[in-house]
């Protein structure tokens, strides 16, 4: 029968008894790849292994955050510390428990955890701030141009950057940042005009059979001017064919 070769500390073995899916004979496999005389793993202040996630978002985005910056700042500082002596074992940073460099330095990254729970903040904000701006264009219809401004914004009103964990109020920031919301859709229109409206969005209020709010968007477009919902419906009632046909159906406009 063959045996385990490699040194395994107490606590690695302790987690392979409760963990279904691998046993010590992976973990000495693995390091024998890896040329490693041990096994243990990184731990974080909770003494479970530091987890090295993937690219899909388990719960909350902050938390995934948080643990790929942990993991990298971890990784980073064995490589310094041990070079070749951790690497990622399913999932979950792993190093080799018979060198003692990377022993202490597995040491001095759970006393950091202990006293506080991010090991890069540089990192780990940078990481918070890429994820925002990507949700603020992607879903929030903000302009790439100002993307970072607004997630700048938003921390500085004290607002947290993980969608998960909050609401965000975006109408006081982009009304700081001279946008308003388009009044037809979602979209930010830079302006400091009431109710605004996107030219194609403006187009919509169009009555079938005439072009006079084309006529209006058209100048605008050229002159370079926002045009409001007020000015729609200013055009709309000062059109003897429009108004013939917006005002004997009650229509709001
Ligand atoms: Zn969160
Ligand atoms: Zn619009
Ligand atoms: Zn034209
Ligand atoms: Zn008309």
């Amino acid at each position: 029968m063959d045996e385990i070769k490699v040194q395994l500390s107490d606590d690695a073995v302790r987690w392979f008894e409760q963990n279904y899916r691998y046993t010590e004979w992976d973990a000495d496999e693995f390091a024998r790849d890896q040329g490693w005389s041990g096994f243990d793993f990184v731990v974080g202040s909770d003494g479970e292994p530091l987890v090295v996630p993937g690219e899909y978002v388990f719960g909350h985005l902050c938390s995934h955050l948080l643990d790929a910056s942990n993991a990298e700042a971890a990784a980073t500082i064995m490589g310094e510390a041990a070079p070749g002596k951790a690497s990622e074992f399913h999932g979950v940073l792993a190093y080799d428990y018979a060198d003692e460099a990377a022993r202490e330095a597995t040491e001095r990254i759970g006393a950091s955890l202990a006293g506080y729970p991010v090991l890069n903040d540089e990192d780990f904000d940078q990481r918070e701030r890429e994820a925002a701006i990507s949700t603020l264009t992607d879903c929030c219809d903000v302009p790439a141009e100002i993307a970072g401004d607004v997630a700048a914004a938003l921390s500085d009103d004290g607002q947290s950057l993980c969608t998960d964990c909050s609401i965000w109020d975006l109408g006081r920031i982009m009304d700081r940042l001279g946008y308003r919301e388009c009044a037809e859709c979602d979209g930010w229109i830079k302006t400091s005009h009431d109710e605004p409206l996107h030219y194609d969005c403006a187009k919509a209020h169009e009555e079938p059979d005439c072009e006079c709010v084309s006529r209006l968007i058209d100048t605008h477009r050229h002159n370079e001017v926002v045009t409001t919902w007020a000015d729609v419906r200013e055009t709309l009632r000062g059109c003897e064919y429009c108004y013939s046909q917006v005002l004997p159906y009650g229509k709001t406009a």
